[in-house]
């Protein structure tokens, strides 16, 4: 059962498309006031913002999560308008290939930068005005979307998955720190779900392989893991903050 979140505000990066358009939308729902962020792809988050339902104030913010100046100016144009952010979805992020046999120099250096300034430092600064800001408002929730490739392994995507165990660390770091505050770090790694991200594999032959890599023959629908966040999302779940929870149809177990 998913509770309503009226009069809370929750905040989804990269919302404007893949899972965090399912969280937007599922969110949206559930009566909460969404903001939503993009970074080039405007049609679409505005495409995304209308047809959002429910009985919140919904916005759309550009942001670049890469340029630690952009998030400090988000925040403060996003909490000119919002009074309160309740819930911080880190969701936006990116896949970039770069197999170290094949890659030049140049562009193994700009894929490890470019993938750690986004879903790594990008996150760490998000994190931090958000907590702050929750702190003082008596407390709130983060959850950070991470991914199977932090525990499997990703070869063409290494600084992909050492973003993702870097990320891994930093909310379990976090959800320490932040606790007293009344701000608990929640984790969700998805193995392979059908979005913009992965559709090119997923088309591609090795495609049928990908889903048999799950017992149940497929990847996860984008609900699937906005579920998932609005259960982290409601009262009664802040106890587990530090966990990381696996959403890849038993595709790789890990004790
Ligand atoms: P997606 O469809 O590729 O969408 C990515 C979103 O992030 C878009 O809204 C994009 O904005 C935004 N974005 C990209 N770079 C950004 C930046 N520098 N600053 C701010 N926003 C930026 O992604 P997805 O597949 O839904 O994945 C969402 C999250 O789940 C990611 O963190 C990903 O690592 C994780 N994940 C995905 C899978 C999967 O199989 N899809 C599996 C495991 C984990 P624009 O629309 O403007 O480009």
């Amino acid at each position: 059962m998913l509770i309503d979140f009226p009069g809370k505000t929750v905040l989804i990066t990269g919302g404007s498309r893949g899972i965090g358009k399912a969280c937007a939308q599922l969110f949206a729902s559930l009566n909460a006031n969404v903001i939503i962020t993009y970074v080039n792809n405007l049609t679409e988050a505005e495409q995304t913002l209308d047809n959002l339902g429910g009985k919140g104030k919904h916005s759309v913010f550009q942001l670049d999560q890469s340029k630690p100046t952009h998030v400090a100016r988000f925040y403060e144009k996003m909490l000119l308008k919002y009074s309160r952010l309740d819930v911080l979805i880190n969701n936006a992020g990116i896949y970039l290939e770069h197999k170290i046999n094949d890659v030049s120099y140049e562009t193994w250096q700009h894929n490890w930068e470019e993938t750690i300034n986004t879903n790594l430092n990008g996150v760490a600064n998000l994190c931090y005005f958000a907590s702050r800001h929750m702190g003082k408002k008596g407390g709130g929730k983060i959850i950070n979307i991470s991914s199977r490739g932090a525990f499997r392994g990703e070869p063409d995507h290494p600084a992909y998955a050492a973003s993702k165990a870097g990320l891994n660390a930093m909310s379990q770091s976090l959800a320490v720190s932040l606790a007293p505050q009344k701000v608990s770090v929640h984790v969700i790694a998805p193995g392979f779900v059908e979005t913009d991200m992965t559709s090119q594999a997923l088309k591609g032959t090795k495609g049928d392989a990908i889903k048999k890599q799950s017992p149940f023959n497929r990847v996860a629908t984008t609900e699937e893991v906005a579920r998932l966040a609005a259960v982290y999302a409601s009262p009664g779940f802040e106890f587990t903050s530090s966990g990381i929870i696996d959403i890849n149809g038993a595709s790789y177990l890990r004790t």
